[in-house]
């Protein structure tokens, strides 16, 4: 089993593989090399240097909204896309008019398209928020093919669920990035959760626990 979240050597970082731990993966070092040519291949290439290269020309400076624009405009894409959840609407309308305003299209898709309840799909009373309301189900697969339909080239995914976020990027037909990683304890900064782990999410973080 893989443990690189507990290394403290990181020889692949430093380069001094001599040094790697027992489990480590690089003791494959085929595995890499065929990992490797995916990045040649036509499809990525562009992309991955794309990607390094914003992360390098912004680094610290660009906020992340800033870093998809820029992302997409040297990817040359012209169409973006945006799954939201209506809880974000007027973030997404913000994401969308500077978007719009850079001169990119955006087509975009609430999470509660289709407007489907909840119980049809089968989620018990006691799982909706307000029981004895009609909820609407999320339906980011659905959110995904309007996407695909409007041949989007780049999706952002702008505040979708744990769970649902996955399945917007499993039927996405484009690459998705994510823009904003839903967390409504912690104002969307699910990072707080992990610096405060020894004190206010302590007791929050932990498994069964309300
Ligand atoms: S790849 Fe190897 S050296 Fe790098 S963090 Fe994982 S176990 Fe450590």
């Amino acid at each position: 089993m893989f443990t690189c979240a507990q290394c403290a050597v990181l020889a692949c970082k430093s380069g001094e593989l001599d040094k790697m731990p027992k489990n480590c993966p690089m003791h494959d070092p085929d595995f890499f090399e065929e990992v490797f040519q995916e990045y040649l291949a036509p499809e990525n290439h562009d992309f991955f240097l794309t990607s390094t290269a914003i992360k390098a020309l912004g680094y610290c400076r660009w906020p992340r909204l800033r870093e998809v624009a820029e992302f997409a405009r040297r990817m040359g894409y012209v169409r973006l896309g945006m799954g939201f959840c209506v809880g974000l609407r007027k973030e997404a309308a913000v994401v969308d008019r500077i978007l719009r305003d850079q001169g990119f299209q955006v087509v975009s898709v609430a999470c509660k398209t289709g407007s489907i309840p909840k119980a049809r799909a089968g989620v018990p009373e006691e799982l909706h928020l307000r029981p004895g309301t009609r909820e609407v189900m999320c339906d980011p697969i659905a959110q995904a093919k309007l996407l695909n339909r409007a041949q989007t080239q780049f999706n952002i995914c702008l505040g979708l669920c744990v769970g649902h976020d996955s399945l917007f990027y499993k039927y996405c037909d484009a690459p998705v990035t994510t823009l904003v990683a839903k967390d409504r304890a912690t104002g969307h900064n699910p990072a707080a959760a992990i610096y405060c782990a020894e004190g206010y999410f302590r007791e929050r973080n932990a498994l069964g626990t309300e």
